[in-house]
């Protein structure tokens, strides 16, 4: 009896002891927080400790979340404090550390910004010559003014950097810009965009074999649920005289399912339409003569 527990026991230790974790970085509390824990629920990884500690587990996954500050996660994701972590392309790009783009996540977007007050009148970016530029990110403003070969003054600011023309700081600023409202409701024109951004899941160039295989797993679901969401299911029914053109419409993920409908000379035709093009294609099934349109949300979908 003594003998079996013992021979047990150790085993039940290497198992706990062996078993890695992916550590994530998302960031605290801010624009990219809801969005990067809603990723992870619906990818089925919930997280079993309260909200807005620093450190959080999963009861069904091998991960561990690190709440940090969005401008700290690309040095401790290239510092492997954590393997992966979910920020802005903005903040990649200011940081610069060498870490990887793993995938873009579509959301957070936004843009980066030159803007200057509404009544200035705008030649071109050589305007910025010799002027004061008010940024949060200086590095990529830097960067940019190098390659025009522009000499401005870049005054680094942590926040509000719109209010910086109104109270005399700078003559532009270089900021996030997403609607504009934000621009129009402090006096500015958006006069040149340097780069787009999103949210991106980045990884530490250095990870070990066991956590590429549970990064694999993780990608594997959160492209799945990406797919789904780019994705709607559509039934209809189409006249059978009208069906091989209506079935070229709608060709789906291998090829749409047919059935009769109880009325003769009619079917009903299952498939896939992608969200970016799919009022053209309802349009162009209607004009085919095709009925009862039903189009559904798709949950999960692996091709
Ligand atoms: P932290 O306290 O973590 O440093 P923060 O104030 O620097 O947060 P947020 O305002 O929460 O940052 O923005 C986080 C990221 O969300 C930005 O780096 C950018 O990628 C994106 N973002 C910012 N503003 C917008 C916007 N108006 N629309 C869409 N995305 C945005
Ligand atoms: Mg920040």
């Amino acid at each position: 009896m003594f003998h079996q527990k013992a021979c047990e026991l150790p085993q039940a230790f290497f198992f706990v002891i062996t078993m890695e974790k992916l550590k994530i970085a998302i960031q605290k509390s801010g624009r990219l927080s809801e969005k990067s824990m809603k990723l992870f629920e619906s990818c089925g990884i919930s997280q079993d400790n309260g909200k807005r500690k620093l450190v959080a587990t999963s009861p069904d996954f091998p991960v561990e979340w690190l709440f940090l500050r969005d401008d700290d996660i690309p040095q401790y994701v290239y510092d492997s404090v954590a393997d992966i972590g979910i920020v802005g392309e903005n903040e990649v790009a200011e940081k610069a550390y060498a870490v990887e783009i793993i995938e873009k996540l579509g959301f957070a977007r936004c843009r980066l910004s030159l803007a200057i007050p509404r009544e200035v009148e705008f030649p071109g970016v050589e305007w910025f010559s010799g002027k004061r530029v008010a940024t949060s990110y200086p590095n990529i403003l830097k960067k940019f003014f190098d390659e025009k070969g522009i000499s401005a003054d870049i005054h680094q600011i942590s926040g509000s950097v719109e209010i910086s023309t109104g109270i005399g700081l700078a003559d532009g600023i270089f900021d996030i810009v997403s609607s504009g409202s934000t621009l129009m409701s402090n006096g500015l024109k958006e006069v040149y965009t340097t780069m787009r951004s999103e949210a991106v899941i980045i990884g530490s160039r250095e990870l070990s074999e066991s956590k590429r295989k549970i990064l694999q797993k993780l990608l594997f679901r959160i492209r799945a649920v990406e797919k789904s969401r780019r994705n709607k299911y559509v039934v209809l029914n189409a006249p059978n005289d009208k069906l091989e053109e209506i079935i070229g419409l709608i060709p789906g993920m291998k090829s749409p399912t047919v059935m009769n409908l109880a009325e003769e000379g009619w079917s009903s035709v299952h498939s896939v339409l992608q969200e970016d093009e799919f009022w053209e294609v309802i349009d162009a099934l209607k004009a085919k003569g095709a009925q009862g349109i039903l189009v559904m949300p798709i949950e999960k979908m692996i091709v």
